[in-house]
């Protein structure tokens, strides 16, 4: 079986690697923050100390980095990945970044022989835990037919969004729609509490009713009212409020070079860079709840 070398393990990489290591992969992994190479050892991974070690030997490559200026970084840089892979190797970028970055990638990538395809993620830390994450791919059909049964062993759904850097602009839709759900969950719930009702009571009527979408299923961003959910832990781990602002300013990239409106966008955006600003892009994206409990000093 082909050896796998994953790059990025964070709050995603890891359980992603993990899922990997479950299915009887070998897995070459590799993190600039030591801490991160170790738990992944812990979980059965092949630890390696740099980039260049553990892409050797292996004719897949996934990573899952926080950014595109990463990614160009690490594949197409100076001492770039592509120029140590044997050709024929397949790279899966799983982070949500610039479509065009990607774009660019597929074709320098193509020049040194290698297949390249974006596929970012939706389904969060917990989906990537449970293995049920949704891959959107952008490449050719060749290239798609060839990265599913990798992804397949990390997610449940595994959807074509077209060419290169298609993946990205699903994926920014998305989470357009994402940041705009967990924002106006935020204020209905606030509101709710606000005029006396319990957040566990609220939260179930709309679970039930005509206004329930993910956030309200899946996520909510109240302390106490799902066990499994970063707001019952200090908002600690999941997806911070630094990379939904950055997924907010993708989106924006794509409405601009469309001329496509997005005020919901732009007003979700405008919230989470507040809440950024006052020093919370560390956190969990639903702890943008608090922005909306400050006054009452919650
Ligand atoms: P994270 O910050 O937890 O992890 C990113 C990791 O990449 C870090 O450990 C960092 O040290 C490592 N890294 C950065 N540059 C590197 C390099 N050159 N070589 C090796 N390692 C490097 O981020 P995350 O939450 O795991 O998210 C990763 C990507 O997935 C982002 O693009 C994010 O937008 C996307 N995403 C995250 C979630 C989520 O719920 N967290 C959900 C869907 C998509």
């Amino acid at each position: 079986m082909a050896t796998i070398a994953f790059i990025g393990l964070g709050n995603m990489g890891i359980p992603m690697t993990a899922n990997l290591v479950r299915a009887g992969r070998r897995v070459q992994v590799f993190d600039l923050q030591p801490e991160a190479v170790s738990r992944a050892a812990a979980l059965g991974a092949i630890p390696e100390t740099t980039a260049v070690a553990a892409v050797k030997h292996a004719t897949v490559v996934i990573s899952m980095l926080q950014s595109g200026e990463q990614v160009a970084g690490l594949y197409g840089g100076d001492d770039g990945l592509f120029g140590h892979l044997a050709p024929g190797a397949l790279v899966i970028d799983c982070s949500t970044i610039e479509a065009e970055i990607a774009q660019r990638m597929a074709k320098v990538a193509a020049g040194h022989g290698l297949d390249f395809v974006d596929a970012p993620v939706s389904g969060g830390v917990a989906g990537a835990e449970a293995g049920t994450l949704t891959f959107i791919v952008g490449g050719s059909e060749d290239q798609f037919t060839r990265a599913r049964p990798v992804l397949a062993q990390m997610g449940k759904k595994v959807l074509h969004a077209g060419p290169h850097g298609a993946g990205q602009v699903a994926k920014a839709c998305n989470n357009l729609l994402l940041a705009a759900q967990m924002a106006a969950s935020c204020e209905a719930l606030n509101l709710g509490l606000n005029h006396g009702l319990d957040a566990a009571v609220l939260s179930e009527i709309i679970h039930q009713s005509s206004g329930n979408n993910w956030v309200m299923e899946h996520y909510n961003p109240v302390p106490g009212v799902m066990e499994k959910v970063p707001a019952s832990h200090g908002y600690q781990g999941g997806f911070q409020v630094n990379l939904m602002c950055k997924d907010l300013n993708l989106a924006m990239g794509l409405s601009q070079g469309s001329g496509s409106p997005v005020p919901m966008g732009s007003a979700a955006r405008a919230l989470f860079s507040l809440h950024q600003v006052a020093g919370h892009g560390g956190l969990d994206f639903s702890s943008l709840f608090r922005l909306y409990r400050q006054p009452e000093g919650d």
